[in-house]
């Protein structure tokens, strides 16, 4: 397996690789791998001749500076993974090398980041469009590949690719679990044993809400249900629980209300919850069929 840090190397390789007609799939990560990002890995490399995954904790997607300080970075053991799984290349980059200077340029999504996770991280979805749109460009995949753990930040990324026609195919990958339906996510390494228990509240809210949802039940009402399981838990906190339409990420009354006021297309309704066990964020979701 190849390891890059620096820009130029990196696209040497590529370059040789699609001269000689191979197909490049992209993994951006932030590193502290899992059994999730692995899966993103394994369907790429079905798909590509060549797979590069990307680990780079962006500091400009982090409205908050203590969880940038204290994201886990594991960047030997990810390694190893890698090799594992017989990913091709990593690329690997300091700040430095990606922001050699303070960058001035914000996106704004418009609607798509206004809500959920856009509302409560004000700047998360203009630093994600900014490293993507870089690594994109360093890169030129034939295809990129991200979970449906983040489902808002797959939306935005489509928005993106759409818009600035970025010559790419994008891939949606489900939502690797733990036995207990926990989301695997890097910021699970930051739960103590008792916390890591409490977080199986977020798959269960989701359960139950979908399930009061889909025999009639309001928001409001799913909301209250979702609320209690989380009261009834120590040390856990409900930031949102949305009901929306998962391309145009309007927010929902009930699974029967797409509609697209701001002309996106419509799709099916997605439950999206985010909060708090302990200090460490968590966010999860579950499509309503
Ligand atoms: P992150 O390193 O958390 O930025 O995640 C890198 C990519 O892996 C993103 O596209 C995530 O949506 C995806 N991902 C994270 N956790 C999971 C999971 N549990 N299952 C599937 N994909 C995931």
């Amino acid at each position: 397996m190849e390891i890059f840090k620096q820009i130029a190397p990196l696209k040497a390789f590529l370059n040789a690789q699609k001269r000689a007609g191979k197909s490049v799939g992209l993994v951006p990560t932030m590193g502290a791998l899992h059994a999730g990002h692995l899966s993103l890995i394994k369907v790429s490399k079905a798909q590509n001749d060549v797979t590069v995954c990307s680990i780079f904790v962006n500091p400009t997607q982090f409205n908050n500076p203590n969880d940038l300080q204290k994201y886990p970075r594991t960047l030997d053991k990810d390694t190893l993974l890698l090799e594992k799984v017989e990913c091709d290349a990593v690329f690997c980059p300091e700040a430095s090398e990606m922001y050699p200077e303070k960058s001035i340029i914000k996106f704004d999504f418009g609607h798509l980041d206004r809500v959920m996770e856009g509302a409560f991280r004000p700047g998360h979805f203009s630093g994600v469009g900014l490293v993507v749109s870089k690594l994109f460009n360093i890169i030129q995949p034939t295809r990129a590949y991200f979970g449906q753990k983040d489902w808002q930040q797959f939306a935005v990324i489509r928005r993106l690719v759409d818009e600035l026609n970025f010559d790419l195919e994008l891939t949606s990958v489900p939502t690797s679990r733990e036995d207990d339906g926990l989301a695997m996510s890097s910021r699970n390494l930051r739960l103590n044993p008792d916390q890591r228990q409490a977080a199986t509240v977020f798959y269960e809210s989701l359960v139950a809400a979908g399930q009061a949802l889909q025999h009639g039940k309001t928001i409001r009402e799913a909301r209250a249900i979702v609320q209690a399981k989380f009261d009834e838990r120590q040390g856990v906190s409900l930031e949102y629980f949305e009901l929306a339409d998962s391309k145009n990420l309007n927010i929902l009354e009930n699974v029967n209300a797409s509609d697209s006021p701001s002309g996106l297309p419509v799709g099916l309704p997605i439950m999206c919850i985010a909060g708090f066990v302990g200090e460490v964020r968590l966010i999860d979701n579950m499509f309503l069929q």
